[in-house]
């Protein structure tokens, strides 16, 4: 059985354009032969993602696959044809339109003319945070690595003092089309790699393609309250383009690491608080830490449970990008004393004495 199409992107029977557009770029994202070299099945995987795409975003092939499924859109021997007795010369331009998104415009479009401008890819870095941090929001120093322009050749790919010249085999336009059987392929051009253009002496220091990959440091503004799986954006801050294209951005994704003593839950904190017995029936107060580094005085009221919850109103985390603070909650915890000293013992003795007139559960079930 062949997987549903849109199962392959991940969206529903009923996506829109768009939709499916975002899910195809996620879904090839993950699975481009250039982020996972060797890997087999990430390659199937590209490939069948390709294939989901390359029917969904066509509204005539997409119609028909929703009508007769897998048949209607593979009855010919190269995949997409036979469903449209014009269709073969298509394929090229079907390639060009899906392909040339991902393989930096390789393929021209229909007629050919100037390469495709590609946007640069986008990239991804990972900041760790403690919950201080996150608490407090912060400037952090990112490095990382991208695509960016030649610095010597800025981006010609010529050597100083050599020209940079029309491509003859394509005459600039980066593809070439070619016959085979049925089919006329438009393929990237071998000599210029879809350019469009070829240098007579290539640069030495990015052997003509124009691009080197650079080490790069930045500043990010980390808000308050973020916490793990924050993604920001940077853009911009991704790879440089081809033939043109803009830069990809950066996503910084925040993963803020567990604390000793709180944990958390929302935008509230959680500390456990141990106290005495007798603070738990005669009520009292506590310290309590917060994590700005300060201490609270937390209210014992009489009678307090195991396991009750005290509640220090905006002494939690900052509510990101809103005003305002979640809470902190206090858990009880009543200690039990694992030693005691004989004049302990003794006003326990008492007390058991006191309160021994309790009937057991045991006693109580069958009264
Ligand atoms: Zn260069
Ligand atoms: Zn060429």
């Amino acid at each position: 059985m062949k997987e549903d199409y849109y199962q392959v992107l991940g969206v529903s029977r009923t996506a829109s354009e768009s939709e499916i557009k975002s899910a195809y770029r996620r879904a090839a994202m993950k699975c481009h032969p250039d982020r996972c070299p060797g890997d087999k099945e990430a390659e199937e995987r590209f490939k069948k993602v390709n294939e989901a795409f390359t029917v969904l975003s066509d509204p005539q092939k997409k119609q028909m696959y929703d009508q007769y499924g897998h048949d209607g859109v593979n009855a010919g021997a190269g995949g997409f044809g036979g469903f449209n007795a014009s269709g073969f010369g298509d394929v090229g331009d079907i390639f060009g339109s899906v392909f040339g998104d991902i393989f930096g415009g390789g393929f021209g479009g229909r007629g050919g003319g100037k390469p495709r401008a590609q946007r640069g890819e986008d990239l991804k870095v990972d900041v760790d945070l403690t919950l201080e941090q996150a608490y407090e929001g912060m400037e952090k120093e990112v490095s990382y690595h991208r695509v960016e322009r030649c610095a010597a050749c800025d981006g010609s790919g010529a050597e100083e003092g050599s020209s940079v010249k029309t491509c003859r085999s394509c005459g600039g336009r980066g593809s070439v089309v070619y016959q085979q059987g049925f089919f006329s392929m438009r393929q990237t051009c071998p000599d210029c790699g879809g350019k469009g253009t070829v240098v007579e002496k290539p640069c030495k220091k990015c052997r003509g393609s124009g691009v080197e990959r650079v080490k790069e440091n930045i500043t990010v503004k980390i808000p308050s309250g973020v916490r793990t799986g924050v993604t920001l954006r940077v853009s911009n801050g991704g790879d440089i383009g081809t033939n043109g294209g803009g830069y990809g951005d950066l996503y910084v994704e925040m993963h803020v690491k567990e604390h000793k003593i709180f944990k958390r839950d929302g935008d509230n904190l959680v500390i456990d608080a141990p106290i005495t017995y007798p603070q738990a029936v005669l009520g009292g107060s506590i310290k309590v830490p917060t994590i700005e580094g300060k201490e609270v005085e937390v209210e014992i009221p009489k009678g307090t449970q195991f396991a009750d919850v005290l509640k220090m109103q905006g002494c939690g985390m900052p509510k990101l990008g809103k005003k305002g603070f979640g809470d902190l909650l206090v858990n009880v915890k009543i200690e039990v004393p694992k030693k005691t000293t004989s004049r302990q013992k003794e006003l326990l003795e008492e007390l058991a004495k006191e309160t021994g007139g309790k009937k057991s559960l045991f006693e109580k079930l069958f009264d």
